[in-house]
């Protein structure tokens, strides 16, 4: 390793990089190269929309790039406006990233440090351990129960230099939930102090009635914060847009944890637009819905197992080494996500594409 590497902070250095799916020009020029050009490349790794974004978020989007040479509003009045009408709360509650990762970030700056740790579930979303050791923090890890996040085991791990407990609901990769009581259970047992992260990136999703309804929690606990993001059920993850919600006096410290114009112009305005596009979502859950039961139906037919999921994504088992079965969906242009990362090396997680890629898949794996 070179000498400049050892010069950053330990913690860093030791940070293991997140692996992102792979990237369709990738895969092209791959495959170009050994001359196999026959077929479109379908990228089913990132849990991206399908069906694409909102044309009402595009059309503001490129109206918007008349204004790119002006810095954007730095308290975002008219997007946490938009954004706290669409959930029924109130704009104090209301703080903006650049993509939810970056909200994440915001609240690990804003809470952790070398003296405190964070819970979190073996399974959890991967970046979020990332930010744990980026703010040098000890990660306390629970065993999952069943694939899913086991509150009461994380009640038992908290200790004195417990700062944060993290759930994504649902999870991702396991796409498995908790309950609305699970929740309530946590949050009763948990000390006011300890602010307990909801990543509900793919909320929108799910269809279950007793998936929690957080929103309605933000009042009676004050240590709840909730992180949504406009990179999945409103197809503009390239735009990088999330949001958190959280009580107005944790609000006021992410505020200043965040940077001034951490939002970008055409984000604002796709992010207004797609909140107002109840069509596009419908349509969106509808795909979803359909897509799900098409790929279980067809991993049941074909005796694939797999972990009963309530996002837009869907992990099976392929009882062996899973990075054979990936490589050969690659040479077919099929690309899914290994899950090594996650010590899950049996496992992929396939995103719920269109019905035709969804077919396709099938009919390879
Ligand atoms: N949380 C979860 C659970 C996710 O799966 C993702 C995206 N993979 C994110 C947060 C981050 O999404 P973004 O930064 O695009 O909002």
């Amino acid at each position: 390793m070179h000498y400049l590497f050892h010069q950053g902070n330990l913690h860093i250095q030791e940070t293991r990089p997140y692996q992102a799916g792979k990237p369709i020009e990738e895969v092209e020029r791959e495959l170009g190269e050994l001359g196999n050009t026959a077929f479109k490349i379908i990228k089913l790794a990132s849990n991206e929309n399908p069906l694409g974004a909102s044309p009402h978020a595009m059309a503001a989007a490129i109206k918007a790039i008349n204004q790119v040479h002006m810095y954007p509003d730095a308290s975002y009045h008219r997007l946490c406006d938009t954004i706290a009408k669409y959930n029924n709360v109130d704009i104090k509650n209301i703080t903006v990233g650049n993509g939810s990762e970056n909200c994440l970030e915001v609240l690990a700056k804003a809470f952790l440090n070398e003296k405190s740790n964070a819970i979190v579930d073996q399974y959890c979303f991967a970046t979020i351990r990332i930010l744990i050791k980026g703010y040098n923090a000890t990660e306390i890890t629970i065993p999952s129960n069943n694939y899913r996040h086991d509150v009461v085991a994380t009640i038992s791990k908290i200790n004195q230099n417990t700062k944060m407990i993290f759930v994504v609901n649902p999870n991702n990769p396991t796409g498995t939930y908790i309950s609305h009581n699970e929740l309530t259970y946590l949050l009763d047992n948990v000390p006011p102090h300890i602010i307990v992260v909801i990543d509900e990136a793919y909320h929108e999703y799910v269809e279950k009635p007793d998936y929690p309804k957080s929103v309605q929690l933000l009042d009676k606990y004050p240590n709840l914060v909730i992180a949504r993001t406009f990179s999945k059920v409103f197809g503009l993850a390239g735009l990088r847009l999330g949001y958190l919600m959280s009580n107005p006096a944790i609000s006021d410290l992410l505020h200043r944890s965040r940077l001034p114009f951490n939002v970008n112009t055409c984000a604002v305005e796709a992010g207004i637009a797609a909140l107002n596009d109840y069509e596009f979502l419908a349509q969106t859950k509808n795909t979803n819905r359909s897509g799900m039961q098409q790929l279980s139906n067809g991993f049941d037919n074909l005796g694939i197992e797999y972990i009963p999921s309530v996002a837009n994504f869907i992990t099976i088992n392929t009882k062996q080494d899973a990075t054979l079965v990936y490589n050969k969906l690659l040479q077919q242009g099929v690309i899914v996500r290994p899950l090594v990362p996650y010590n899950l090396p049996q496992f992929l997680r396939i995103t719920i594409g269109t019905y035709e890629q969804n077919e396709r898949l099938l009919s390879i794996i």
